[in-house]
């Protein structure tokens, strides 16, 4: 594995086992992130976005479970390694930020005594004191007014936004190395937002880190992103630096996405309307060609019958469709 490559996921597959069948959520994902390195993991609900996070935390809910593929951390294969010391690289290298993270928080505990235990919980040796003052501090560093009085609340006690910020925050407290936040700032307020995706980055900045940021958000992609892979139907259909992307994007879909944001200007519910006409087909039968196809305005005859893959079609930029196979990233 090459020295600045912290995460390398292969033809990953994961599916949900229902009464129904199979439900393949994930359909043969690669993805790369290096050490310093934001990449954005865009696409409408459905796509299998958090799939592919909790695929590499090895944490994906029943009744799913990865079927195939391989999950390189640092040299080490994520799918194999025993519970204990996945747990606790989980812990302290790896953090899982998920959406409407109120629920994991313990209500008869105040927030501070959640963040000094999380503190401790991997370093046993530091005082009592030492964990609040860490924890005091780690709740500034996410926009927490006034965190010395804030931390003797309770859970019920604070706003969404910001128990959202005290589950952040114990996310970030061990400076993981791998960060995956997966709509992590959703609903929080646009400044506080800010203000914690600039923690995300300094974080990454000063320890040489990474993060894969999952969102539906284009704008957050653009800021923050260096660069961006778009989902669609438990697939990746383009990959590319995040500029090239919102300057030059080839696959139809991207098209879609970025047209949309475009013309609402980046507002969410009206970005949902315009790109959430489902899937046009069924993750329990995914059919022979594109999936994209029956939303296609581009489709061509071989679209219905043949898969297209993902293949390089310039210098860092990907894209799964047959309008480029003549391209080459080596033209
Ligand atoms: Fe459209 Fe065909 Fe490309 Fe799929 S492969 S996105 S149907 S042009």
């Amino acid at each position: 594995m090459a020295e600045d490559l912290l995460l390398a996921v292969r033809d990953l597959r994961t599916s949900y086992f229902t009464y129904e069948g199979e439900v393949h959520a994930v359909n043969g994902v690669d993805l790369e992130i290096r050490r310093g390195e934001v990449l954005g993991l865009v696409g409408e609900s459905g796509a299998g976005k958090s799939t592919v996070a909790w695929s590499i935390m090895n944490l994906v809910p029943h009744p799913g479970r990865v079927v195939t593929g391989r999950i390189t951390y640092r040299d080490q294969e994520l799918l194999r390694l025993d519970e204990e010391t996945l747990r606790e690289i989980r812990g302290k290298e790896l953090a899982l930020i998920v959406p409407n993270a109120r629920n994991q928080l313990n209500p008869l505990v105040t927030v501070g005594a959640q963040l000094a235990n999380a503190y401790r919980a991997h370093r046993p040796r530091a005082s009592a004191r030492e964990a609040r003052e860490q924890a005091v501090a780690m709740m500034a560093a996410v926009g927490i007014p006034d965190p010395r009085r804030r931390a003797s609340a309770y859970p019920h006690e604070l706003s969404g936004g910001m128990a959202q910020r005290i589950v952040i925050g114990m996310a970030l407290l061990h400076s993981p190395t791998l960060l995956i936040a997966d709509e992590a700032t959703f609903g929080l307020d646009v400044t506080i937002q800010a203000q914690v995706l600039e923690t995300f980055r300094r974080l990454i900045a000063e320890r040489h880190a990474a993060a894969l940021l999952i969102t539906r958000d284009l704008g957050i992609v653009a800021h923050y992103c260096d660069r961006a892979a778009v989902m669609y139907g438990g697939e990746i259909v383009e990959q590319a630096d995040t500029a090239r992307l919102f300057v030059d994007p080839l696959h139809p879909y991207t098209h879609l996405l970025l047209s949309a944001v475009r013309y609402y200007d980046l507002d969410r519910s009206e970005l949902d309307v315009a790109t959430t006409a489902a899937h046009s087909f069924d993750l329990l039968r995914p059919p022979p060609g594109c999936f994209f196809y029956d939303r296609c305005p581009k489709r061509m005859d071989i679209c219905r019958t043949d898969h297209p893959q993902l293949r390089p079609v310039r210098p860092n930029h990907q894209v799964r469709c047959h309008l480029y196979a003549d391209w080459s990233a080596d033209a």
